[in-house]
């Protein structure tokens, strides 16, 4: 029987070091790190999402305001302002919550965001260093992920990993991650021809498709450890791609849906937002 990866546990851990530190930075800089979420739109899961981490900054210590614009923002003002949030010296990190409605380009919004303030590790520069194996600021998520599969002390180098999903936000940047740890990477998407051959060969399978049940007990390697990323809204509560009960008595650890992956992002956002007020404060890369 799998042992179950706490989430919670993990990122309470995480969050209150994070929590240490940023009083170590008030005292050195007489200044707190501060973050500017914007949401945009009413949709409740990210107004949800944006308030449960203004809170979780909140009890570290961090500074948090809300930019919240209407659902018709268009392109060229919510991009006016990300430029006001650039200049602005007491923001320190800047996150657009996505998803963006529809007619917006979250790219753009990427592209536009100072490197030292891309909390979310989305722009270009920041992509561009994960790739070239020189990280700076890293996606949230992926960094949750890492730092999941690392608390089962499992030996990454060597290790295969397989990565179901290959958007910019979640897949890509975990499989650059994994890579990085010298594991032997395999990325899985939605035409990939017989998706079971590849999961069954992973020591360490991350599923990030948004599809329920996608993985059942029988897509699973004996001992594995399995990070469930998805998270789909059904009556009854969210679920992820992973089917649990099954998996569990299978895999060596499995993560849960809710408190996996979820409360992980939020912890390294958190820590993402101290390091982009000392990349600002005190230099370095970027
Ligand atoms: P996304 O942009 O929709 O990407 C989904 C990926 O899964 C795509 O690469 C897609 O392939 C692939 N895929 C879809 N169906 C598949 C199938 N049947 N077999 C194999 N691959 C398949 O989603 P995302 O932003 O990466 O997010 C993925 C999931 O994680 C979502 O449920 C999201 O809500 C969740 N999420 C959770 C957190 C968290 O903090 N827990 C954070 C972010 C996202 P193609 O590229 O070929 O279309």
């Amino acid at each position: 029987m799998g042992e179950v990866l706490d989430g919670r546990a993990l990122a309470a851990r995480i969050r209150e070091e994070v929590r240490r530190e940023v009083e170590a930075f008030a005292a050195r800089h007489g200044i707190r790190p501060s973050l500017a979420a914007i949401l945009v739109g009413d949709e409740p899961a990210c107004a949800l999402y944006v308030r449960n981490k203004a809170r979780a900054a909140g009890q570290a210590g961090i500074r948090s305001e809300t930019f919240h614009l209407p659902a018709r923002t268009s392109q060229v003002e919510l991009l006016e302002l990300v430029d006001q949030l650039n200049e602005r010296e007491d923001v320190h990190g800047i996150l657009p919550q996505l998803p963006l409605p529809e007619h917006l380009d979250p790219q753009a919004v990427f592209d536009r965001l100072d490197p030292r303030k891309d909390v979310d590790g989305l722009s270009p520069y920041n992509v561009g260093r994960l790739v070239l194996g020189r990280p700076a600021l890293v996606p949230c998520t992926p960094l949750g992920i890492l730092e999941l599969v690392r608390a089962t002390g499992v030996e990454l180098k060597g290790a295969r990993a397989v990565v179901v999903g290959r958007s910019n936000l979640v897949g890509k940047p975990t499989a650059l991650l994994l890579l990085a740890e010298h594991a032997t990477v395999t990325v899985c998407h939605s035409r990939t021809r017989d998706l079971a051959t590849h999961t069954r060969e992973a020591d360490v399978l991350v599923v990030a498709a948004g599809r329920p049940h996608l993985v059942t007990a029988d897509m699973v390697k004996p001992g594995a450890v399995v990070v469930d990323v998805g998270i789909t809204r059904e009556e009854g509560g969210i679920v992820g791609d992973v089917d649990f009960a099954g998996v569990q008595a299978v895999a060596g650890w499995i993560t849960p849906v809710p408190g996996g992956v979820g409360p992980m992002t939020v912890a390294m956002l958190l820590r993402n937002t101290l390091q982009a007020a000392r990349l600002q404060l005190e230099g370095g890369a970027p």
